[in-house]
């Protein structure tokens, strides 16, 4: 399909080819999932990928079409984000997200949350209801609740196979302390964070971000996904959502990083996700995965775990989608 593209403010923009992009976390490894987990994985994705697509088609502006995906990931129990959440070394599930619009720089955040039940909706009513960026535990429950955002039981989020590999990582746990192996973190302790991004008919970007963290995180630790510059950044010209160990994505301010490399050092968006996640993160021995867009409708899927759960959705309405390092993955045409 013929794409129309502009300079804006000395940006390319693909104009007219709205396009939504997104991860359900990096992490999964062949052999992880059954036939039927993948099927309801390959089919969770393609919804998110529709949801998000059928607002950019109307019109909306990309934070809705960003929030329409993740919320779709996040109802669904086989992604770390929402119900599905993994636990936390004390047993519960601890919510972290974050939303930024490309055009205006505005963005919203939340961590530490217990009772939301959409997470990335608070975000995006932070970030457009309230003076502040980022809200956390008690006080952004209470702000959810003023602002009509449903709130559920702490016990909507669990999910059997979650509870499971927490009692599997406290014992390895407990046997690395008896034997004194240093205990290598995080192994499996990460995988299903989604994040989506959008760009919309006038080439305005939007990125979002949603997890339940990592298995076995000691209580009030806050990872990447919802600090805005380590998992999540939009500007005008690229947007970006991590996954992975999100300690590394924090240190190196991951996905603004990425997007810094892009506008300062004139790097392809490709080049510059690639650098960063398999480049920079590995060598200080993290790992994980990202996804990028450009405002020129570029697309990246750097990750250098077995898997990451990803997909796109362009100008024709027919979502891609993959699962392992494997699989391949049809791009968009420029
Ligand atoms: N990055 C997330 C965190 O560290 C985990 C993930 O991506 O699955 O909280």
């Amino acid at each position: 399909m013929e794409r129309s593209f502009g300079v804006r403010d000395g940006v390319l923009v693909a104009l007219d080819s709205p396009t939504l992009v997104i991860h359900g976390g990096a992490g999964v490894e062949p052999g992880d999932l059954t036939p039927q987990e993948e099927a309801d994985v390959r089919q969770a994705l393609e919804a998110a990928l529709r949801a998000g697509h059928a607002k950019l088609l109307a019109g909306s502006p990309p934070v809705e079409a960003v929030t329409a995906a993740i919320t779709v990931l996040e109802d669904d129990p086989h992604f770390n984000a929402g119900r599905g959440a993994v636990f936390t070394h004390d047993g519960r599930n601890e919510l972290d997200t974050s939303l930024m619009d490309g055009a205006t720089g505005k963005a919203g955040a939340a961590a530490g949350l217990h009772r939301v039940k959409n997470p990335i909706l608070l975000a995006r009513a932070i970030m457009e209801h309230s003076n502040h960026v980022m809200m956390v535990g008690d006080g952004a429950e209470m702000f959810a609740k003023e602002q009509g955002i449903p709130l559920v039981n702490p016990a909507y989020f669990r999910t059997e196979k979650r509870w499971q590999a927490l009692q599997k990582a406290l014992q390895e746990e407990k046997n690395a302390q008896a034997s004194r192996v240093p205990l290598v973190l995080p192994g499996k302790a990460y995988f299903g964070t989604v994040g989506a991004l959008a760009l919309d008919a006038q080439g305005h970007l939007a990125a979002g971000t949603s997890t339940g963290g990592m298995t076995n995180k000691r209580y009030g630790r806050v990872g990447d996904s919802p600090i805005i510059g380590a998992g999540t950044w939009a500007d005008a010209r690229c947007a970006v959502s991590g996954t992975g160990w999100g300690e590394f994505y924090i240190r190196n301010a991951a996905a603004h990083e990425i997007c810094a490399r892009v506008r300062l050092a004139g790097d392809p968006l490709a080049k510059a996700a690639d650098d960063v996640i398999n480049g920079v993160i590995p060598k200080q021995g993290g790992d994980g995965g990202a996804i990028a867009l450009g405002a020129d409708g570029s697309i990246a899927f750097p990750f250098n775990t077995g898997g990451m759960y990803r997909g796109w959705i362009g100008a024709d309405g027919v979502p891609h989608v993959a699962i392992y390092k494997t699989d391949t993955l049809a791009m968009p045409g420029r």
